[in-house]
């Protein structure tokens, strides 16, 4: 089969993969669908972390081809979507809703590598969610979406405590950022103020759900958060960058009480003791774990009441995946959909 390689710093292959097989009976090998490029694969595309020929690709909606002989949950033919982190979803971690970080977990990205034309799945049972049946067309990038970008978005929303009555702000306009704005709106929120300098991506913010848009950054940033806020700042704020200025942002824009889900790939990131001692802010965060809300959030895309697959806007086939990296490195793409 033939997958994506990042060789080095900005070095994107479509290159010849050994064949992905049943390795171990909790195993699953699917074709994949749909994959796409994400904003924390830019890390690596920028030389940030060090890429020695890295399998790409942790998102993907797939369809079964073979599986162990102990996997219960999805059979050869199936649709299926799964977290981006493997887990057994059975361990204490797990149980506790925190599957990312299962004691069995592996990282997709990496290990697996999903911009492929197959990939073998460790703890199918654990990772894969069983799609109703065969997706519309139409409804493929919402539910790759639901792989990453929407389930994280999804858990910062919720880490972030936002609810019916709260006022949300938003760090970072990417996908992720956009998509923690569709959650607080679906989570009930009553004012969603999207920081973003970008008019193509304030649109698409109003489009998910911001009521207010919050161009300035840093100290002026701050007070135009706490001007919508009677002087008091955000109930819940989503930090979706994962730098200093953006964790800062974050930190300074909720009031004191108030709750941080930060899930921005956290790079260099210091935080004072003293500022956040007296912010006396909550900081909930981390790689999300999306399989806690997979099954719902299939379920709010098959039924229609959400479309957040509306965040991709541009689809190139697999092979010419190095102009999608491009695309999103240069912001010309919010999101990159890939297809085998
Ligand atoms: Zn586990």
């Amino acid at each position: 089969m033939r997958g994506i390689i990042m060789h080095g710093k900005g070095d994107v292959r479509f290159e010849e993969r050994p064949d992905p097989r049943v390795e171990q009976p909790t195993d699953a090998v699917i074709k994949i669908i749909a994959a796409c490029v994400c904003g924390s694969d830019l890390w690596p595309y920028r030389g940030y972390d060090q890429p020695d020929h890295q399998k790409m690709g942790h998102e993907y909606v797939g369809q079964v081809e073979s599986v162990g002989d102990d996997v219960t949950t999805v059979s050869p033919g199936d649709y299926v979507v799964g977290s981006f982190v493997i887990s057994d979803n059975t361990c204490e971690i797990c149980e506790a809703g925190y599957q990312s970080r299962c004691v069995n977990a592996v990282f997709v990205d990496g290990e697996i590598g999903t911009q492929a034309e197959y990939a073998r799945i460790p703890h199918a049972d654990g990772t894969l969610v069983a799609l109703p049946g065969k997706p519309d067309d139409d409804l493929v990038p919402s539910l790759l979406a639901a792989s990453d970008v929407l389930g994280t978005g999804w858990f910062a929303a919720d880490a972030a405590g936002a609810g019916p009555g709260k006022t949300v702000a938003v760090v970072g306009d990417g996908a992720v950022g956009l998509m923690g704005i569709l959650a607080a709106k679906q989570m009930g929120a009553e004012k969603i103020i999207a920081m973003s300098r970008h008019e193509p991506r304030q649109q698409l913010a109003r489009e998910f759900g911001a009521t207010d848009i919050v161009a300035e950054r840093g100290a002026e940033g701050v007070a135009k958060i706490k001007e919508l806020t009677d002087g008091l700042g955000a109930h819940a704020t989503i930090e979706a960058v994962g730098t200093q200025e953006s964790m800062m942002q974050a930190v300074r824009s909720t009031r004191p009480g108030g709750s941080i889900g930060y899930v921005g790939v956290s790079h260099d990131v210091e935080l004072p003791g003293g500022e956040l001692f007296f912010g006396l802010v909550h900081l909930h965060g981390g790689p999300a774990p999306v399989r806690r809300y997979l099954p719902e959030l299939i379920d709010l895309i098959w039924n229609r009441t959400i479309e957040p697959g509306k965040v991709f806007n541009m689809e190139l086939p697999l092979a010419e995946a190095a102009r999608g990296y491009e695309a999103m490195d240069n912001r010309e793409a919010i999101k990159v959909l890939l297809r085998p």
